[in-house]
């Protein structure tokens, strides 16, 4: 097949990809997005919407839809499972910053579904289903992409090619970039489950960070289903972890009851905290997974893709208009700055929390936490930054 030129080809159709289409189509220039599976994907990973995400979906009609859909939740909690002490952090007290003072919960498919709903129709907007990116090379100037397809292999040419093909990323691959940081040390079982633990659990809120006497789980509602993730055992291999027998034994030492739960989807993830050194590779910009992955200790991991896709097109827009491609290095150094100095730092603080199992730290740790709970400067300080409306400010601070 004849290259053909793009302005913009996207790798992979996850939330960043999808997003950074969006506003390159309402910025008016043409996109086309790659996506190797044959549909979005419909897994179970990401269920947080924070504020600052919210404000940015706002103004094109998108954070409506996705409240629609979701759960709010005005407030989240860290518990202590056995004596049930409390420190709620109430959204409220952040109203004067964000149009949304909620964390909402909703499934990150559904945020997929209402972008490609949105494009749809676009003549300035084409996605290919079943098109694997297999080649990438940056020419200096433009981009040479090859693509896997049903029946073939087929080239384009793009003046730049947005790299959201997620953490295992190809084309991070294929320009051989190294990609820091390290393996947490934990694992994290996710289990959908439609058992009412609002009627089970005094206290219990929407979301819930708990340590149990030997280790920690979180509670997450969205409608009447609960999210319920926690560390398997470091012996357990994925399948034993995810197998009837060591879920069930694992929700009744925790909730013990009556009947059996009923396990709606289950999911063990590996988890890793890294970041490529720059996000922009020549006429190769990284957004999301493909340029850092974080802890989801915080639920910061898509909120930071969908930010770090504005920030993009925020800078790729006047290239496109004709600017010096040198705006695209302050992409790079802002998303990249937030990342590892606010967003890898406040998840990793988060992931070392909910780890900790022993006595005399937790001690220091939930005294923290009420010390921050019980002073209404210090919650609002703490909820900026949880809420991502801090990074947010600050990335438009780095020159
Ligand atoms: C258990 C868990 C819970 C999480 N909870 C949260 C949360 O509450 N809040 C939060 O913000 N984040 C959370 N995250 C993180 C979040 O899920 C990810 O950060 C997010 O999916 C990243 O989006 P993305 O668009 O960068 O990549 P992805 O969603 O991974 O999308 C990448 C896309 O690229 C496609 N692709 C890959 N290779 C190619 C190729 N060669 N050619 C074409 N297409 C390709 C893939 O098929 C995929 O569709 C969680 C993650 C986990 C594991």
């Amino acid at each position: 097949m004849n290259p053909r030129t793009n302005p913009v080809v996207i790798a992979g159709a996850g939330p960043a990809g999808l997003f950074a289409a969006v506003l390159l189509v309402r910025a008016g220039h043409r996109v086309l997005v790659l996506e190797k599976n044959d549909g979005l994907a419909m897994d179970m990973r990401a269920s947080t919407f924070h504020p600052a995400t919210l404000d940015l979906l706002d103004p094109l009609g998108l954070a409506d839809p996705l409240v629609f859909r979701g759960s709010i939740t005005q407030g989240w909690q860290y518990m202590i499972h056995g004596t049930k002490q409390h420190a709620v952090f109430d959204l409220e007290c952040i109203r004067d910053s964000t149009g949304f003072p909620f964390r909402l919960q909703c499934e990150q498919f559904h945020f997929s579904n209402i972008v490609v709903e949105y494009l749809v129709g676009s003549p300035l907007f084409e996605i290919r289903f079943t098109h694997e990116i297999s080649e990438a090379e940056d020419r200096k100037g433009d981009v040479l992409i090859k693509a896997l397809r049903p029946g073939g292999e087929y080239e384009i040419r793009a003046s730049w090619l947005i790299a959201a093909d997620g953490a295992n990323s190809t084309i991070r691959r294929l320009l051989g970039l190294a990609f820091e940081g390290r393996p947490l040390p934990m694992a994290s079982v996710s289990l959908v489950l439609d058992h009412p633990f609002q009627h089970d659990i005094p206290g219990i809120i929407g979301v819930n960070y708990v340590w149990t006497d030997s280790g920690y789980y979180s509670l997450k509602q969205i409608r009447n289903l609960w999210r319920f993730s926690y560390a398997p055992r470091p012996d357990q291999s994925a399948e034993q972890a995810l197998s009837d027998e060591v879920i069930e034994s694992h929700l009744q030492s925790i909730f013990p009851s009556e009947e059996p739960y009923r396990v709606l989807q289950r999911n063990y993830y590996n988890l890793e905290q890294r970041c490529l050194e720059s996000f922009r590779y020549g006429h190769v910009l990284f957004i999301g997974d493909a340029a850092h992955l974080d802890s989801p200790a915080g639920g910061f991991g898509m909120n930071a893709g969908i930010h770090d896709a504005q920030c993009l097109v925020e800078h790729l827009v006047p290239v496109l208009n004709g600017k010096d491609d040198r705006l695209l290095d302050r992409y790079s150094r802002r998303r990249r700055t937030v990342v590892t100095e606010d967003i890898q730092r406040l998840a990793a603080r988060n992931d070392r929390w909910r780890c900790e199992t022993d006595p005399g730290q937790r001690d220091v740790i939930w005294k923290g936490l009420q010390d921050i709970v019980s002073d209404p400067g210090k919650t609002k300080e703490y909820l900026l930054n949880s809420s991502m409306i801090r990074s947010r400010q600050r990335e438009r601070e780095i020159g």
